[in-house]
């Protein structure tokens, strides 16, 4: 059993971001990651500006890994209803597939040590943890930081309260080739139960990944069906459905995506990314707030173990404190957003007052969105 300074449970983009962070900083950081990169994830990928500075400071440069430059906003109510605003801070559309790997060959360069296993237990005793995975393997650490995503076998061994609630929520993403998007846009369509979204990735392909409440997803013969009976209702939808030509075999899905709040702390492990708390992903916000989250941690982390006098208790509240300062508000506010989107009634009235002041549009998009990072 080696020590290391870090262990980070998950390699997505939270883990990776603190490991490259806390690699820089000259400690010994180990990721233990259950799958091998490259690979596709169920995301959006639409990823908001405000972390561009921070990323820059780490060395990476997403523009010149060919991810688009997208700063317009649609929104379309189920019936087709539609405005489109200028996104205030903007962003970029890049896969999963390509952003993780480029994360990753970063983050070995630097000598970051990879584990592909699964994390089966955290222990945490005499000032230690203890990291158990899959391959009957331990590895000690002084700091484990959990960046392991929304849902894991880790939750319920950690004992976490959201883990036991079954959530009605599921996902569904493929890329498709369609010539006529365009590249600066991200549209959010509704529908019965739902939303999705469109977007550009760097491959010039199309992501669709959407939403939907398991509800009025059972209620259909799999996802070509429901497609044809329920998200082509929405006009664009239809045409994009109608036209676009799928690249995957066949759509990637996850289920039993949980919005309940989390602890940013637990069992001395601090969170990181969803694994402390996933923001509704009309917010188009998520990845953002995991990098964010990263750096916040990344820094605790640095005083923690340069400075004798910050104890764990310090580095631990200090944590939270900053957590729920940068995050807790906008996951509130996405929940809120969320409801009126999903309310037929609801959305009609919210769309009709944002074609009227879109103004107010641009206000709620900035308060589901941060500031520009300072680095
Ligand atoms: C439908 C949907 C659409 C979204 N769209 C957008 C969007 O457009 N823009 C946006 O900014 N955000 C979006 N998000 C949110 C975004 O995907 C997440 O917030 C982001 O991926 C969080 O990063 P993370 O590092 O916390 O987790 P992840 O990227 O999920 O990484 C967690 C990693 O941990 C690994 N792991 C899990 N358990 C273990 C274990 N026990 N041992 C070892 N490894 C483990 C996994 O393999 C994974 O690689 C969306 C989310 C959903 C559900």
């Amino acid at each position: 059993m080696k020590s290391n300074d870090i262990v980070i449970v998950g390699g997505g983009l939270g883990g990776l971001t603190a490991a490259i962070h806390l690699k820089g900083l000259g400690y010994s950081v180990l990721v233990i990651e259950k799958k091998k990169y490259p690979h596709h994830k169920v995301c959006g990928e639409y990823v908001s500006n405000e972390i561009m500075p921070y990323l820059q400071s780490l060395g990476i440069d997403l523009k010149q890994s060919g991810a688009v430059a997208i700063d317009t906003l649609q929104i379309s109510t189920r019936t087709g209803a539609s405005i489109k605003t200028e996104l205030p801070l903007g962003g970029i559309g890049i896969s999963r597939y390509a952003f993780d790997m480029l994360l990753y060959k970063k983050a070995l360069t630097l000598g970051v040590i990879f584990k592909f296993e699964t994390a089966t237990s955290i222990r945490f005793y005499d000032d230690l943890f203890e990291v158990q995975t899959d391959a009957s393997v331990t590895y000690m650490a002084s700091i484990v930081i959990g960046a392991y995503g929304k849902r894991s076998g880790l939750d319920k061994v950690l004992q976490r309260d959201f883990i036991e609630n079954k959530s009605s929520w599921l996902a569904v993403k493929g890329h498709y080739s369609y010539p006529d998007f365009p590249d600066n846009l991200v549209a959010l369509h509704n529908f019965k139960g739902g939303y999705g979204g469109l977007s550009k990735t760097e491959s010039g392909n199309i992501n669709f990944c959407y939403l939907v409440n398991y509800q009025s997803f059972k209620e259909y013969n799999g996802i070509e069906d429901f497609n044809n009976e329920i998200v082509a209702e929405n006009p664009h939808l239809k045409t994009f459905l109608q036209k676009a030509n799928p690249i995957f075999d066949a759509p990637m899905t996850i289920a039993q995506i949980s919005f309940e709040s989390k602890n940013a702390v637990e069992n001395h492990v601090l969170m990181c990314g969803d694994a402390a708390g996933l923001i509704h992903p009309l917010c188009g916000n998520g990845m953002a707030m995991a990098i964010h989250a990263a750096k916040i941690a990344s820094e605790h982390v640095h005083r923690f173990l340069e400075n004798k006098s910050y104890t764990r208790n310090h580095l631990e509240l200090d944590y939270e404190t900053k957590w729920n300062k940068a995050f807790r508000q906008r996951l509130w506010i996405g929940r809120r957003v969320q409801s009126v989107l999903l309310s037929e009634g609801l959305s009609k009235a919210a769309m009709a007052t944002a074609i009227k002041s879109p103004k107010l549009l641009k206000s709620l998009i900035r308060r589901t969105h941060g500031k520009p990072i300072n680095v």
